[in-house]
C-alpha cells in the first residue's frame, strides 16, 4: 500500500445560509485533497501533517479526520493556539466572499512542534501547496524544505500545487521566491492557470511550461477550469478535455478535488492522461455542491480496482 503524507492547514468553514444561519464544516486546500484522495482510493494510506489546538473545534476536526479515514499520526497539538477559521458568503449571483481568521492558528506552528517532538516523516509521496508554505514564518519554511530534502533523498516523490493566495504573502516577490523553491524540489506539480497569471503574468500553458522547463519536474499538470488540462510528462505534451458543468453551485475546492482524484488515480497505477480525466470528473461532482467537502453519501467517484 502506498503511503502519502499531505501537509497543510484545515480550518473551520462557516458558510452563510441566511443572514442569521451558518453551516459549520472543516476544510482547507490540502485537507480537501486528502479527503477526496482517500474517498477515491480507500486502499491508500493518507496522513495529514498539521497542528491543531486544544479547543473543542480542534477535537471535532480530529473526529472529522477519523470519519474520513485520514491518518492522524502527524497531527500535533498546540496548547496555546486555536484552529483557524474562515467564512464564505455566496451572493445571489453565485459570487463568493471569503473572510479568514487564521494568522495565529495552530497550523502556523506545525514545524516548531514537529521539531520539538523530534518526529520524522516517512512516506512514498509528500504533498504540499503554496498555502502550506505561506502560513509559516521563515524559519519554519526552512524546516519544511529540510524535511522535503530528507524525504527526497530517501526516495519519496514530492508533489506541489502553488495555490497562490496574495493575502497570505507579504509581497508578490516573496510568493514568487518560495513558489520557485517549491517547484525546484518537486517531481509532480499542479500549476493553476489563474495562479500563474496572477503570480507571473503567464497567459498560456506554454508560458507555464517554459518557466518550469529548467526545474527538473517530471510531470506538470496545468489546470484551467473548464478550458481543459495541459500535461507535460518528460517532453510529451497532452491536452485533456474537460466536460463543462453548466449548473455550477460552488467552485470552492474544484482544484483540490481535481488533485485528490488525480493523485488517487496515479497512486493506483493509472497514466497521467487517464488520471486527469478522472480528477476532472471528481472536480465536476464537487462543484455541483455547496462548500469544499461534499457529503460522503453523494460521492460516487471511486477508482475501479
Ligand atoms: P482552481 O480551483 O485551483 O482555481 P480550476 O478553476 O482550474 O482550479 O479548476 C480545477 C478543475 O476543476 C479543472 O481542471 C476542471 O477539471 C474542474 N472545473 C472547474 N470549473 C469547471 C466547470 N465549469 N466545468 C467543469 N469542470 C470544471
Amino acid at each position: 500500500m502506498k503511503r502519502i503524507v499531505i501537509y497543510g492547514e484545515c480550518m473551520v468553514e462557516l458558510r452563510t445560509e441566511s443572514a442569521q444561519t451558518l453551516t459549520k464544516s472543516y476544510a482547507g486546500d490540502t485537507y480537501n485533497s486528502a479527503v477526496y484522495l482517500k474517498r477515491c482510493l480507500p486502499s491508500s494510506s493518507v496522513s495529514f501533517l498539521t497542528a491543531i489546538g486544544a479547543d473543542f473545534l480542534s477535537d471535532e476536526l480530529m473526529f472529522n479526520m477519523g470519519e474520513n479515514e485520514i491518518n492522524t499520526d502527524y497531527v500535533f497539538r498546540s496548547v496555546s493556539r486555536n484552529l483557524g477559521l474562515y467564512m464564505i458568503r455566496n451572493d445571489e449571483h453565485g459570487e463568493r466572499d471569503f473572510a479568514y481568521w487564521r494568522s495565529q492558528s495552530a497550523a502556523t506552528q506545525t514545524f516548531t512542534l514537529l521539531e520539538e517532538t523530534k518526529t520524522s516523516i516517512h512516506c512514498d509521496w509528500f504533498y504540499f501547496s503554496g498555502i502550506s508554505i505561506a502560513i509559516l514564518d521563515v524559519p519554519q519554511r526552512e524546516s519544511l524544505f529540510a524535511v522535503i530534502d530528507e524525504l527526497s533523498k530517501n526516495g519519496s516523490k514530492i508533489v506541489f500545487d502553488p495555490n497562490y493566495r496574495a493575502s497570505l504573502w507579504d509581497t508578490k516577490e516573496d510568493a514568487q521566491y518560495w513558489t520557485e523553491r517549491a517547484y525546484q524540489v518537486s517531481d509532480l506539480t499542479f500549476p493553476g492557470a489563474d495562479d500563474h497569471l496572477m503570480l507571473y503574468g503567464h497567459r498560456t500553458a506554454d508560458d507555464i511550461f517554459s518557466y518550469l522547463a529548467n526545474k527538473n519536474i517530471d510531470e506538470i499538470v496545468v489546470k484551467n477550469g473548464s478550458v481543459g488540462v495541459h500535461i507535460l510528462e518528460g517532453k510529451e505534451q497532452r491536452i485533456v478535455p474537460v466536460e463543462r458543468v453548466e449548473q455550477v453551485i460552488d467552485t470552492t475546492a474544484a482544484g483540490d478535488a481535481f488533485n485528490g482524484g488525480y493523485l488517487a488515480a496515479r497512486l493506483s497505477g493509472k497514466k497521467p492522461v487517464e488520471s486527469a480525466s478522472y480528477g476532472a470528473k471528481v472536480a465536476a461532482t464537487v462543484i455541483t455542491y455547496p462548500g469544499a467537502i461534499i457529503p460522503l453519501i453523494d460521492f460516487n467517484n471511486h477508482i475501479p480496482t
